[in-house]
């Protein structure tokens, strides 16, 4: 039998099966789903065992060299690297891939051993030998005292250094074979000590009762459909879980948790730890590759039930799947943004599906893709409207920064905000400046009427490209020049827009010198534990003011924080790209909801040049129903998701007419392709176009927008995108070609 082993190089050419012999000494190991060393060219590199085959494809058949790991994926998680290989247009190798730790793959797992130490004579010979050694050996003496007394087995590192003995005593007993040496597992963890409380869990509210116990009845049929539980913000989702993880734990059966990447704060897995002890495995990008190959085989081995993880724990290896959690699912860190560019929360649900597992996806702003399936039978939806216990939402106050402009103030902070810092500053209470994520400059708005220049065929914003003095639709390519009076108003405060967390922390410092600030970014958290020590800091009380990005935004809890200001709505709601509304609501709704968190009760000031445009306006009133409403139709209207299925390809490379030549020729083997198929006539093709980041280190981009029928089986929007590349491969070497089926981001 010979081994048809698949690889996880991304290249046309390796996509396909290789065939390998196995050796004598591997007989019998090797698997289907098992990571194997093989020779691939002038190489070794890891490959995957996906089935067996009699008869090879080359003469020269070449062994497999060795076995990565003694773990095989079950027939489930191939099950799942199939249908991510359809859907997301890759290759098998790079779907089985994500499956495995980093240190597998690369043959760089160990496990960490300690040397234990065990007497090796009886107890009687051994004191015998205590009191002949005292004068000869005082050391010796004094260390088989401390293993007869404290033993039989201890670690050689502790008996090396308690009082009176040495390693050199303890290396001429092991010696001398008084004591044995052997070796032992031990686990790196991620988590450290925490006490499993006896702290009383919380008495459910009727809406999370019911939650609960919908949830739980469905996980005894066969086919339990996935719920999406919209719970306003502080409404006890987490309880909710934990309760229904309680009963897969008590049906046998293990759970994951996913939490988007920067809400897995140390509080999350304390709670979790808390509640469930031992039973809890933690896996996330901070995590050394040994914590995290141990977290990994704790759960494969089953003595962790519950793992909770960010976005790859959707591929953890808990035996008998009973749940999963995708906590946050509208977060658009659950979207892998390489190749194979996997959507965790679609491919959580299809796990579920493939195990016969429960799924929850909770939010308190589903995405509109999500509500739509639950309010179209796809899912089930359940609602938890109210906050627990006694606190109120917090007051949004909206402040129009075109009047504060004609009013003389040109900073970027309003009145009403600056009043409202010193006000906390003086009377001790804490605040959160929010600025969304990176500043992007490339929006062009008017600072007068709060116009801002979109596409008129996409409605998108267009975006300002430093080549040319011209703004540009990346959708669809519309181009125009940048006006230098506002088109609406005919104002000359027409700008491009953004500013960085350091220049507000900058400013800050110079209207408020005496209060004392913290900037969260990813430049202040890129150092492991950095996030960590900023989030205790802050609510030790060590700071009054934390400026961040978006991921101040999510999970945390502060409960003397009074006060938070969205420093300006605008740079979330002219992002290029349809879903700029969508989360512009979510984090008016996340940042409102870190605000009131304690009894003083919390005030909320967004400032905007576009107070009337609805993701505003309702997120204000914090009404996910209408936003859902007004959303919905724009959705439909431009033939956005969900009412299409979204497949952007982009060419980039180091030469502009390169790039731009292969993306043409792209299109139109496209649109041949489409026109001599019927179940195709229904794709959309937009672009090709300059990519909104038109230039990333030094290499031009492009893309094709396709908007497919969501109905398509992924079979043939694949077919349809190999067919292309076959028909029209790349032209040149630094030519690269990105297929992202449903992307989150469109820049
Ligand atoms: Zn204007
Ligand atoms: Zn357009």
């Amino acid at each position: 039998m010979y081994a048809e082993v698949v690889v996880d190089i991304p290249s046309e050419s390796a996509k396909g099966l290789f065939h390998y012999s196995i050796p004598a000494d591997l007989q019998g190991q090797v698997k289907v789903g098992s990571a194997v060393l093989v020779p691939f060219g002038p190489r070794e590199i890891t490959g995957y065992v996906v089935g067996f085959t009699e008869t090879p494809d080359v003469a020269h058949v070449k062994d497999i060299r060795a076995l990565r790991g003694d773990t095989a994926l079950s027939d489930q998680m191939m099950a799942l690297a199939t249908w991510i290989k359809e859907y997301y247009t890759c290759s098998l190798g790079e779907a089985i891939a994500q499956m495995f730790p980093a240190s597998v793959r690369r043959g760089r797992a160990r496990v960490k051993t300690e040397s234990l130490v065990e007497l090796a004579i009886s107890q009687d010979e051994a004191k015998t030998l205590i009191a002949s050694m005292e004068r000869r050996a005082p050391r010796q003496s004094q260390a088989l005292k401390i293993i007869l007394e404290k033993g039989p087995v201890m670690p050689r590192r502790r008996l090396n250094k308690a009082p009176g003995s040495t390693p050199g005593a303890v290396r001429a007993l092991i010696q001398k074979g008084i004591l044995n040496e052997m070796q032992r597992e031990v686990l790196r963890s991620p988590i450290k000590k925490i006490p499993r409380t006896r702290r009383p869990v919380p008495v459910l509210t009727p809406e999370q009762e019911t939650a609960v116990t919908t949830i739980v009845d469905s996980l005894d049929q066969a086919w339990p459909k996935p719920f999406l539980l919209h719970g306003v913000t502080a409404s006890g989702k987490t309880e909710v879980y934990m309760r229904v993880i309680e009963a897969v734990l008590a049906r046998g059966k293990s759970a994951i948790v996913l939490v988007p990447e920067i809400s897995l704060t140390p509080q999350m897995t304390r709670e979790f730890c808390e509640r469930f002890g031992r039973d809890v495995a933690v896996l996330h990008s901070k995590l050394s590759p040994g914590e995290r190959y141990d977290e990994w085989r704790r759960a494969e081995r089953g003595d962790a039930k519950i793992v909770v993880g960010a976005r790859s724990a959707v591929f953890a290896p808990v035996r008998d799947l009973g749940l999963i959690v995708v906590d946050e699912e509208h977060e658009n860190s659950y979207k892998q943004e390489e190749s194979p560019r996997y959507h965790a929360r679609d491919v959580a649900c299809e796990r579920a599906r493939i195990s016969k597992a429960g799924c929850i996806l909770g939010s308190a702003t589903p995405s509109v893709e999500s509500y739509y399936k639950a309010l179209h039978g796809e899912y089930t939806l359940l609602r938890l409207p109210h906050r627990v216990g006694m606190w109120e939402m917090p007051t949004v106050e909206v402040i129009d920064m075109r009047e504060e402009l004609t009013k003389g103030n040109r900073s970027m902070f309003s009145r009403s905000l600056s009043e409202a810092i010193s006000d906390r500053l003086a009377r001790g209470e804490q605040m959160i400046l929010f600025l969304n994520r990176r500043g992007y400059s490339t929006f062009v708005l008017c600072r007068e009427c709060g116009h801002s220049m979109r596409c008129p065929e996409c409605d998108v914003a267009l975006t300002y490209h430093a080549a040319g003095s011209n703004i540009r639709c990346h959708y669809c390519d519309y181009e125009e020049p940048v006006p230098s009076v506002c088109p609406n108003c005919g104002g000359r405060y027409i700008r491009y827009f953004g500013a960085g967390t350091q220049k507000i922390e900058g400013a800050v410092n110079k209207l408020f010198p005496h209060a004392r600030t913290v900037r969260m970014d990813t430049d202040t958290t890129r150092r492991k534990g950095a996030h960590e020590i900023i989030v205790n800091k802050f609510q030790r009380g060590d700071y009054d003011i934390l400026i961040g990005t978006q991921m101040v935004a999510k999970g945390l809890d502060f409960p003397n924080v009074t006060l938070v200001g969205v420093i300006s709505a605008d740079t979330c709601l002219n992002l290029p790209d349809y879903k700029a509304g969508e989360r512009t609501f979510q984090l008016l709704t996340q940042v409102a909801g870190r605000a009131g968190r304690g009894e003083k009760g919390g005030h909320v000031i967004v400032q905007t040049y576009s107070p009337e445009h609805y993701a505003i306006e309702l997120g204000k009133a914090h009404d996910y129903g209408g936003f859902y409403k007004e959303e919905v139709a724009c959705r439909g209207e431009g033939l956005y998701p969900p009412f299409s299925r979204l497949i952007l390809v982009v060419v980039s490379g180091k030469s502009l007419p390169v790039v731009e030549r292969y993306s043409t020729a792209l299109v139109r083997t496209l649109r041949r392709q489409i026109g001599s198929l019927r179940q195709w006539k229904s794709i959309k093709i937009l672009g090709p176009a300059p990519c909104a980041l038109a230039r990333v280190k030094g290499m031009h981009r492009w893309q094709i927008l396709l908007k497919a029928d969501p109905r398509m089986k992924p079979c043939d929007h694949n077919k349809l995108i190999s067919d292309m590349l076959k028909a029209c491969p790349s032209p040149s070497y630094d030519i690269m070609v990105q297929v992202d089926v449903d992307p989150e981001s469109m820049l």
